[in-house]
């Protein structure tokens, strides 16, 4: 696709003129601190063992391909691994630090935000925060920009690059088909040393801090997730700093939506082509749909065409199986009356020799 110089100054005019609307709006985004009551799991990283039986369990509830390898196959932790469209959740190991011996392994996933930078950038509302907590995505809706992706400052999110048709985004659901019939995530109900807990998100704080207080020789006086970017439903425990597991604990509390354009600002191609973009974004899955469609189209009258030439080929091959048995059975039952015939003409020949050779006497009695 080529750009004219004029078009590309029309879209950073247009994307100026977007982000000082960023700007107003910006400014008057009120702190959003979630729904009551709303759901949230703690991941205690002192109690994992990095068993993985929270990987399986996430597979299973999302009806995706067991892991590639065996769940006691330490040589994933080799390195670090990233969410993939088929694995919702990865646990990593990490280096122990100075003077401890055992690792230390950090479950990844979505931390389904309060207030998620993902829905924020995105411009069709294909994300949604719900009084429940979890984060939900309509793929239905979805441009296929990947701004979404590009925005969560957590690398929560993956695409399906690989799926031809009608690629979507792909992350943690928090299970929440599971959580609205009362039921517990699959992580955590499947977690053997109770290193995942799922609860009311306010609760799971307090257990957290007690946790703390009660031992603070294994824990960083910190809970990950309570205030971080505005705050998150997944938290987390750890013995160690933060930091030494990809969480960086001095960011900003402030939610990222609510501080607009300064964080939007370092999300690649979002400020100066965002307009142009997504109308060339738009296009593309428009044209893509039609594409599809075209494809389907031909593809189903080639299947019909196909089955149409592979029925009348099976009824021909049917037509002289049957010819050929039916010779098979008239030949059979030609040689079958042979053989009688033979047979009778034997029986009678064998008769008349034992007539012509009989005594008399014993013929007349
Ligand atoms: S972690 Fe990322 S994908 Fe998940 S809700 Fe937050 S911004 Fe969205
Ligand atoms: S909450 Fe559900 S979807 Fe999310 S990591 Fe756990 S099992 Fe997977
Ligand atoms: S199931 Fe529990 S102990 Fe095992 S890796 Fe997952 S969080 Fe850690």
């Amino acid at each position: 696709m080529s750009v004219s110089r004029r078009g590309f100054l029309t879209g950073l005019a247009t994307g100026a003129g977007m982000l000082t609307a960023h700007k107003a709006n910006a400014a008057g985004v009120q702190q959003f601190t979630g729904y009551q009551g709303r759901f949230g799991l703690l991941h205690d990283t002192t109690l994992c063992v990095g068993c993985r039986s929270c990987e399986k369990a996430c597979k299973e509830v999302n009806g995706h391909p067991p892991p590639d390898r065996p769940i006691d196959d330490k040589t994933v932790f080799d390195r670090h691994r990233r969410i993939t469209p088929t694995e919702f959740t990865v646990v990593n190991r990490y280096k122990p630090a100075e003077g401890r011996t055992p690792p230390v392994y950090r479950k990844h996933q979505c931390m389904h935000c309060n207030e998620p930078c993902c829905a924020s950038v995105c411009l069709v509302h294909a994300f949604e925060k719900t009084p429940e907590g979890p984060v939900l995505y309509d793929p239905d809706v979805c441009l296929g920009c990947r701004y979404c992706v590009m925005a969560c400052p957590y690398h929560a999110l993956s695409y399906e690059y690989d799926s031809a048709f009608d690629p979507k985004v792909m992350r943690c659901t928090m299970c929440y088909p599971r959580i609205k019939e009362g039921k517990n995530p699959g992580c955590a109900d499947a977690c053997p040393t109770g290193a995942i807990l799922f609860g009311e998100r306010d609760k799971l704080i307090t257990v957290a801090k007690e946790r703390i207080r009660k031992s603070p020789d294994r824990y960083i006086d910190h809970v990950f997730g309570e205030h971080e970017f505005g705050g998150t439903s997944w938290l987390t425990l750890a013995g160690v700093p933060f930091k030494s597991l990809e969480l960086h604990e001095g960011v900003t509390h402030e939610s990222l939506p609510s501080i607009g354009t300064s964080y939007l600002s370092v999300v690649p191609l979002v400020v100066t082509i965002y307009p142009g973009l997504l109308m060339a974004f738009y296009a593309f899955s428009k044209r893509k749909d039609k594409l599809a469609q075209q494809e389907l189209e031909e593809a189903v009258r080639l299947a019909l065409e196909k089955a149409d030439e592979d029925t009348k080929e099976k009824l021909k091959q049917a037509a002289d199986k049957s010819a050929k048995d039916k010779e098979k059975a008239i030949n059979a039952a030609v040689k079958k009356a042979l053989q009688e015939a033979e047979r009778k003409a034997a029986a009678e020949k064998a008769a008349a020799a034992a007539t012509d050779g009989a005594d008399p006497k014993e013929t007349k009695s």
